[in-house]
């Protein structure tokens, strides 16, 4: 309780209100723990988190789960984008701190969140998928604080893999579309099977158009696989102590994985069900 506490001890009456937004959330949630993901399992939607460095494609995942599963997609990069492109309280605020290359505090992160959180309920929405939080174990312990997660899906590739997944990235620089060039096939190491992901190669009309994106060089893409690893280590094994924490071993690309992801958390039945249907 001391880290909410410390918290809110300092918070404006905006972030009050989403304090009890998030206190009314924890104290009619169900106390019922579960570690097997089902869907409603609580009378509401998945609460889930979504863990995975750099270039794994957590983003993609989170996104189609959340599609199928009608919850929305809460990735906390988008929160700070929409804030600071708009005239919220803390845009001014997040301008400085983006300007002068800080990074945001857990403060203004989980307010947003909050106020995100808040609003959805509003509309009448359940359950989320959250992407690219918490990133700290404080940020963890506070998120522990104010909702119930259910689970944690880390999506995991070789080191190997991500090196050529990056690098291999190219962008259009007329239409702005995003494409992959690296054709993986990597051998699997220690019993694990082979991956192999097919190249996203571009129409013939972007082919001479594309660029590579300047930090997708080995050194930058091997520091940043560093510094993701240091921090996401805490965070899986905070996690990991409550049970919660779902490796996932990404086998390939989309195609191949998706389908082995809804399998891990026993959605396979759901998604033949929307495809009958659709
Ligand atoms: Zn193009």
């Amino acid at each position: 309780m001391a880290a909410l506490t410390r918290l809110f001890r300092s918070t404006t009456t905006t972030q009050n209100a989403a304090a009890s937004f998030i206190h009314r959330s924890l104290t009619t949630a169900a106390a019922t723990q579960s570690v097997t993901p089902r869907i409603d399992p609580k009378g509401r939607n998945v609460q889930w988190v979504f863990l995975g460095c750099p270039g794994v494609g957590k983003g993609t995942y989170a996104s189609r789960l959340s599609a199928l599963l009608g919850v929305p997609h809460i990735a906390t990069g988008d929160l700070v984008r929409e804030e600071l492109s708009s005239s919220g309280p803390l845009s001014k605020q997040l301008e400085e701190i983006v300007n002068q290359g800080k990074l945001v505090s857990d403060e203004i992160i989980i307010n947003l969140l909050s106020k995100r959180l808040e609003a959805g309920e509003a509309k009448g929405e359940s359950g989320f998928i959250l992407d690219g939080f918490p990133r700290t174990v404080r940020q963890a312990e506070i998120l522990n604080e104010v909702t119930d997660i259910d689970l944690v899906v880390n999506l995991k590739l070789p080191e190997n893999v991500l090196m050529e997944k990056c690098l291999g990235r190219r962008i259009c620089s007329q239409c702005g579309k995003n494409f992959n060039v690296a054709s993986i096939n990597v051998k699997g190491e220690n019993g694990n099977p082979d991956i192999s992901m097919a190249p996203l190669l571009p129409p013939s009309n972007c082919v001479s158009k594309l660029i590579t994106r300047s930090d997708d060089t080995e050194a930058i893409v091997s520091e940043r696989l560093r510094i993701y690893n240091e921090k996401s280590q805490p965070v899986e094994d905070f996690y990991r102590g409550l049970g919660k924490l779902m490796v996932f071993d990404l086998p390939g690309g989309i195609p191949e994985s998706l389908p082995k992801l809804l399998e891990a958390l026993n959605l396979d039945e759901n998604e033949d069900k929307r495809s009958a249907t659709a």
